[in-house]
């Protein structure tokens, strides 16, 4: 039998109500913050992300679905499955000269994405992500604009209580001071370090701090090391831009932590980085990752544009949502008089609401089993309901009970 290939998944009925739920709230809460959708190609020429990406990243070294098309020799033209969409949105920016709409131009997506990573628990090769990316705008109001739409939509969905970890990576020239520092600090240590960090070491110093490995971890304890690791390095103007950020996060009431060791996977990020983890999701604890790419525009190929965004993993935001709750119909009319109940039904989906019934009538606490399986809400249709036109709702998760005389009262 021919079976799904590892780390895919079919996404199958009772899984879809969520999925659309998770959705639907992105783009009201994108769309609301005036975020336009862009839909963008799954496949794009392999240099995009070479280039976009960084070819000293875990990503374009080990992680990417890279074909020639109509085979090797044919057409030496190679292409890849997108392992991320900030590459994409980017290169369309370019290619139809939106950087001419007046900034900020603000796109959110939504789609699957490629990695070949060893499948586990939150770590598919397929995957999905949602985000969003902004340009135009070079301000901190632009990074808490970008925060704050992330912070709402986890919040429309239930995960209100998640911490926001940032850092500032600084500009190019801090940037080039720190990476200096981190390679003569770490000079001693070179023959210790694993082999992923010796490659960085060469290409790309500061993904270094990002390395798992128990060894490496050790170096990067050594008070030495660790001293050079934890040092104020930032300019003035980039420590005023993340200051700045801070003082509009604590006006908009968001709890954030700052990560110094936190570099973010991708090469191309310059000053604000950030990721949003929840405790509920173990190892892969993060279901959110972004920053600012100032200078990712213009490196491949546009005029240069101040840019930020975020992405977020939605099979891992899916893990942890309240995903019974979400499957669940609205309303049960529970009712002897099938007839009434098969109204009620209708006068409730007219309403946009899911409504069901029991088709045979059957007995009333038969009738209250199956509702408080599938639905949030029974609506109880007795003869007294009936005859005096009023209607009774239980809310089955706390089993409260009230009277209500007409539908408009139900939220
Ligand atoms: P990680 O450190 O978990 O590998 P990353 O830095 O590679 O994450 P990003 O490239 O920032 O991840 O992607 C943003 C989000 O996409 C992540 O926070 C995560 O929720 C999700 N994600 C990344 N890779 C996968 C994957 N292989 N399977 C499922 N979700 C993923
Ligand atoms: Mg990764």
């Amino acid at each position: 039998m021919i079976k799904a290939q590892r780390g895919t998944k079919d996404i199958l009925g009772d899984e879809i109500p969520t999925w659309q739920w998770i959705l639907d709230n992105a783009k009201r809460i994108f769309q609301n913050a005036c975020f336009q959708e862009i839909k963008t190609p799954i496949f794009e020429a392999t240099e995009l992300f070479a280039r976009g990406v960084g070819d000293s990243t875990d990503i374009v070294n080990k992680e990417m679905y890279s074909f020639c098309v109509g085979g090797a020799l044919k057409d030496s033209t190679s292409i890849t499955l997108r392992p991320e969409n900030t590459a994409g949105v980017v290169r369309a920016f370019i290619e139809h000269n939106l950087n001419r709409q007046s900034p900020p131009q603000k796109f959110w997506y939504f789609g699957p994405m490629f990695r070949y990573e060893r499948p586990q628990a939150g770590r598919q090769r397929q995957f999905h992500q949602l985000g969003v990316e902004m340009f135009g705008i070079k301000e901190p109001s632009a990074d808490a604009e970008v925060i704050l739409s992330a912070v709402e939509f986890l919040k429309s969905i239930g995960l209100g209580d998640l911490e926001v970890e940032l850092n500032s990576l600084g500009c190019n020239k801090c940037k080039n001071d720190y990476r200096n520092s981190i390679k003569e600090v770490l000079k001693p240590y070179l023959d210790e370090l694993c082999d992923d960090c010796k490659m960085r070491y060469e290409k790309n110093p500061l993904r270094i701090l990002d390395c798992k490995n128990e060894e490496c971890q050790k170096i990067f304890e050594l008070p030495e090391v660790k001293k050079v690791i934890l040092a104020d390095y930032i300019c003035g103007d980039c420590r005023e831009h993340f200051e700045t950020l801070l003082e509009y996060l604590d006006e908009l009431g968001i709890k954030y932590s700052r990560n110094k060791l936190l570099v973010r996977g991708l090469d191309y990020y310059n000053r604000t980085v950030f990721e949003i983890k929840s405790q509920n999701l173990g190892s892969q604890s993060a279901v959110c990752g972004g920053g600012r790419y100032d200078g990712l525009v213009e490196m491949l190929g546009g005029v240069p544009t101040p840019a930020i965004g975020f992405a977020m993993g939605v099979e891992r935001l899916y893990t942890i949502v309240n995903k019974i709750e979400q499957n669940k119909t609205d309303y049960f009319v529970v009712s002897q008089n099938t007839k009434e109940a098969l109204k009620l039904a209708r006068k409730l989906r007219e309403d946009n609401k899911t409504a069901d019934f029991d088709m045979q009538g059957r007995k009333w606490v038969k009738q209250l089993e199956k509702a408080s399986k599938v639905a949030k809400y029974a609506i109880l249709l007795g003869e007294d309901e009936i005859n005096q036109g009023f209607y009774s709702v239980k809310n089955l998760s706390t089993g409260e009970q009230v009277k209500i005389n007409n539908l408009k009262e139900l939220c």
